[in-house]
């Protein structure tokens, strides 16, 4: 069942859509919160940014996910396959069910930048005595996560604040500076997409070049702001894997022998070629290429395959150069005489920085090997959420 909340058409505006999705078994009093804040957000939208057309509807679905307490991974990724099949701009997906934490402590909200889909649970807010308050909370925590797909950060002076609990106090609104920001990052979004125009190619490298062409700038921005060198720091598993590996290959001749063995130039080359296929070995070890997915060439689903690789790579080239500093360490601690000894270089100085190359690509080998073991796709939520608030 498709229900749109309140049309404010107005002709020559941008049109932006936004679509909630709610399980259509949840009780009465839920749905009647999600028509309360569609239609809330709707006038207010229309005020606050009157350059845009506002559409909300609301998407009550069978086939939503029955996990408790709901994986917010799973409703991302079943919001972000709605987003695609009815075309809209921004989803929702909200519930009355506990949320799973992955991060931290019990969580209310999980946005998602990248698949421009955000998840909001309404359980604790319905906890509350004070019904004007739930409201309030509920309108406030919508407001944050739209913030946050919007591309709007932390700001102690606004609705933008981190709570640990949504109780409905002050500031329930952004800021006038945060409402230009918004503006613009929408008039960006409102341009038509790729598939929209008649621009767009037929094959698929042509599109993915077009989409590169198109906003490389942007895409690499979203690259940096998915913090991917901060990937490896919640991986635990991915990083003993690797100091287990490096520290078995410090102590066997064998490495030492081989490293005398590569020349220079072969080693670059073999260290491009295991940074990419350690990147794809991850992509697809996660089923990151199925993140929204859909049957036709779309710039939304294009562009996010394209920032997760970004992530994954710039995520695995910053990994490798601290494995290079640690080797490099290392190397010139041990004596000198010993590990030319290893190495058959016997009489000769030892190349530092050679070894130090060799033992962290190796390591970055390990470390693949060891990020497909992580469970609960504890890499795909770090790739994917913006936060859990
Ligand atoms: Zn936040």
């Amino acid at each position: 069942m498709n229900t749109p909340c309140q049309d404010n058409h107005r002709s020559g505006n941008s049109l932006i859509t936004i679509g909630l999705v709610v399980d259509a078994h949840e009780q009465d009093e839920i749905h009647i919160h999600a028509r309360w804040l569609c239609s809330r957000l709707s006038e207010e939208f229309q005020h606050d940014f009157p350059d845009f057309t506002w559409k909300f509807r609301i998407v009550q679905r069978h086939d939503f996910p029955q996990t408790i307490p709901r994986d917010p991974l799973e409703l991302l990724e079943f919001g972000s396959d709605i987003k695609i099949e009815y075309g809209f701009d921004f989803l929702l997906v909200f519930s009355a069910l506990p949320l799973l934490a992955r991060f931290g402590q019990a969580i209310s909200a999980v946005p998602s930048n990248m698949l421009e889909t955000g998840v909001i649970t309404i359980s604790r807010l319905l906890e509350m005595e004070d019904k004007h308050k739930t409201r309030m909370a509920i309108l406030a925590l919508t407001r944050h996560v739209l913030g946050h797909l919007w591309g709007l950060d932390h700001n102690d002076q606004s609705v933008m604040r981190p709570r640990q609990f949504w109780r409905g106090e002050e500031p329930t609104d952004w800021s006038q500076d945060e409402k230009s920001e918004i503006m613009q990052y929408l008039k960006d979004i409102a341009d038509p997409r790729l598939e929209e125009t008649s621009l767009a190619p037929h094959t698929a490298w042509k599109f993915y070049l077009q989409v590169i062409l198109r906003e490389g700038w942007q895409i690499a921005g979203d690259i940096l702001l998915s913090r991917s060198w901060l990937m490896m720091a919640h991986l635990g598993r991915f990083t003993t894997a690797t100091a287990v590996s490096i520290t078995f290959l410090f102590l066997s001749a064998e490495a030492w022998e081989m490293g005398a063995a590569i020349q220079s130039g072969w080693l670059d080359m073999v260290l491009a070629g295991v940074l990419f296929a350690s990147t794809f070995s991850l992509y697809f070890g996660q089923n990151l290429h199925a993140v929204g997915r859909s049957d036709r060439m779309m710039e939304q689903a294009v562009r996010s395959r394209i920032v997760l690789v970004g992530t994954l790579l710039v995520g695995m080239v910053s990994f490798w150069i601290n494995l290079f500093i640690i080797s490099l360490g290392i190397i010139y601690i041990l004596p000198d005489s010993v590990l030319a000894g290893w190495a058959g270089l016997a009489g000769k100085s030892l190349p530092m920085v050679h070894f130090a190359k060799l033992m962290a690509t190796f390591g970055i080998v390990a470390s693949a090997l060891g990020g497909n073991l992580e469970e609960e796709h504890d890499l795909k939520a770090v790739l994917i959420y913006s936060e859990e608030t």
